[in-house]
């Protein structure tokens, strides 16, 4: 077969296929380039999702008419000379290839004036053929624009998603950098309407406000530095991680930044998430932008054509890094951070980590006289457990399913689902903890017929079923016996509660261990339901086991257990103040 050589045409086209996958792949290396230009500002316009316009602006150092030329001839660079430079590398791009590959495929031109200097030049690229330079008035700085993405290579263009979700990607991105590089001011416009904007004065709590809602008012927790004895050489970690209350349905909003640059890593991910604990619900995920500085040699940049992935040299040890110094985070965490009812904002909140909760003024119960009120005796006599959980007066249920309690602080709303699965979870961990399970032979051994997810699914599970106490042999014909469960255990319908651990073990589980996930399912479905009336004194024992527990705030999943109304917003409610 004849060998041809390629034209220089799809030679473009080709390789720009590896830098531009979507819209987004643009606004990245063309905001990366304005970050490696030592902008201050950094504007980003786009239209119809990036597909119609993407214009990047900013007031860095620009280039003068030569370079211009320069810049958009493959492999033109200003920031590397050698391979041996890549390991000493401290700007974002290398490669030489982000202008050419975007100018290949896209109507595109970039003006520039640095500072200083009395004019601007302007190149035109229209798909990848190359105007003569000329002259612009212009304010100091660079101005890249890309019209009509794709209009060449139209397979690329027929895998565009809706504008709207293009968009969302690109918004996503700003908000990384934007988060990342809080002295930057940046600023994202989609069909003429702001989207995002944050003001450049380096404070992390209001830019996660601007990028992340309202709810992150005080909802970041500034990762702290290691003691020494924790500490992991040649990797240092800084950033924020949100509150365990404050999560998304996905693991976009997790940023992790190596050397100043946006990355995707699991590892990495996976360590965030265990530093979480048992703090998040099941499908939940953390919200946090986190830096990790380490000696350039120490990490590869040069393994992944948008350099969107790197390659640690110890990766585990980057992991270990991220997972401590999140940790340290939490565990400092206000102990006072379950939601406190507000009646100006309802709790009903514009994300969807939280369920609506129906804010009608609860009528109580009439009731015998119950316990003596809570008093106060003053730093000797603390009425408060180790916990952090004052103690509590039960005064009754509402709905069946929520427990009304006074405290020395106000009123107090729990979940009793919510709390009793936090207290059979520290049950549980505990046993483990001490190799002393309890479980409960019984005396008619029970057959429960499984779907084959929910049957393999106990196969994998088995040894952590048994260690929390469920003895479970194979039936045969899709069928198990179940011969003890643990003793903690209440309520009918076992096989029905058997069933619904599986099936949460098989949509992922949660926890940083599998015995761990099997243990939060297990106390999440063997515990009290919502609808369930209980006693005083059933609820008297189950609200002072929630004081005993170590976080009694949450249940395995993280929902939180309760909600607290101060004495001070009710006094407000009624206009007393
Ligand atoms: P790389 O960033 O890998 O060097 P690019 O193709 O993205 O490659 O850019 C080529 C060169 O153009 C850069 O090295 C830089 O010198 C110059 N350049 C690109 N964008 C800007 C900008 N916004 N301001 C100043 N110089 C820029
Ligand atoms: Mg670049």
């Amino acid at each position: 077969m004849p060998i041809l050589r390629l034209t220089d045409e799809t030679i473009g086209k080709i390789a720009a296929g590896e830098v531009v996958e979507r819209p987004v792949s643009v606004v990245k290396e063309l905001v990366e380039n304005s970050i490696d230009a030592a902008a201050r500002e950094i504007s980003v316009a786009i239209e119809a999702g990036g597909s119609v316009l993407i214009q990047v602006t900013d007031d860095g150092a620009g280039m003068v008419p030569d370079e211009l030329s320069a810049a958009i001839e493959r492999h033109g660079t200003s920031k590397l000379t050698s391979f041996e430079d890549l390991s000493t590398l401290t700007t974002l791009g290398f490669r030489g290839e982000a202008l050419p590959s975007i100018a290949a495929i896209s109507r595109f031109s970039v003006r520039s004036r640095p500072p200083g200097h009395d004019a601007g030049a302007e190149v035109i690229v229209e798909h990848g053929l190359v105007r003569p330079v000329r002259a612009v008035a212009m304010p100091p700085g660079t101005v890249v624009t890309v019209r009509d993405l794709f209009g060449n290579v139209p397979a690329r263009r027929a895998f565009l998603r809706q504008p709207g979700t293009e968009a969302t990607y690109i918004g996503r991105m700003i908000g990384a950098y934007a988060s990342a590089y809080p002295g930057i001011r940046f600023r994202l416009t989609h069909d003429g309407r702001q989207v995002l904007a944050t003001d450049g004065q380096g404070d992390q709590a209001s830019i996660a406000i601007a990028i992340h809602g309202p709810d992150f008012a005080g909802g970041i927790l500034p990762l702290p530095a290691l003691e020494s004895a924790l500490a992991v050489p040649g990797v240092s970690v800084s950033g924020w991680v949100g509150l365990p209350s404050l999560t998304k349905s996905h693991r976009q909003a997790m940023h992790f930044f190596v050397n100043g640059r946006w990355i995707q890593h699991r590892a990495l991910g996976f360590a965030l998430e265990e530093a979480y604990h048992s703090l998040l619900m099941v499908g939940r995920h953390p919200v946090a932008t986190i830096h990790l500085t380490l000696d350039p040699a120490a990490v590869d940049v040069n393994v992944h054509p948008t350099k969107a992935e790197v390659r640690f040299h110890d990766e585990r040890a980057a992991a270990r890094a991220v997972q401590r110094t999140a940790h340290a985070a939490l565990a400092g965490a206000p102990r006072d951070h379950l939601p406190t009812v507000s009646w100006e904002r309802p709790l009903n909140r514009s994300d969807d980590h939280s369920r609506p909760l129906p804010m009608a003024i609860p009528t109580l119960p009439s009731l015998p006289p119950a316990d003596p009120p809570p008093v106060d005796h003053g730093p000797a006599h603390r009425t408060e457990h180790p916990s952090g959980l004052p103690m509590l007066r039960v005064l009754g249920q509402i709905g069946a399913s929520f427990i009304i309690a006074e405290g020395p602080a106000g009123m107090y709303l729990i979940d009793q689902h919510a709390a009793h699965e936090r207290v059979l979870f520290e049950r549980i961990m505990g046993q483990l903890a001490g190799q002393q399970v309890d479980r409960q032979p019984l005396l008619e051994p029970m057959v429960i017929d499984l779907t084959p997810e929910q049957l393999a699914m106990c196969d994998r599970s088995r040894d952590e079923l048994a260690a929390i106490g469920f003895e479970v042999d194979s039936f045969g014909d899709g069928a198990v016996v179940v011969r003890s469960v643990p003793a903690m255990a209440r309520g009918g319908n076992l096989a029905g509660r058997f069933r619904a651990i599986l099936d949460e073990l098989v949509s992922g589980g949660n926890g940083t261990s599998w015995l761990e996930a099997v243990a939060i399912s297990t106390a999440c479905h063997t515990s009290i339901r919502a609808g369930q009336p209980l006693s005083i004194p059933e609820m008297r024992e189950l609200v002072g086991d929630l004081e005993r527990s170590e976080h009694p705030r949450a249940c395995g999943h993280g929902r939180p257990t309760m909600i607290h109304l101060t004495q001070d917003e009710m006094a407000r409610q009624f206009s007393r103040r």
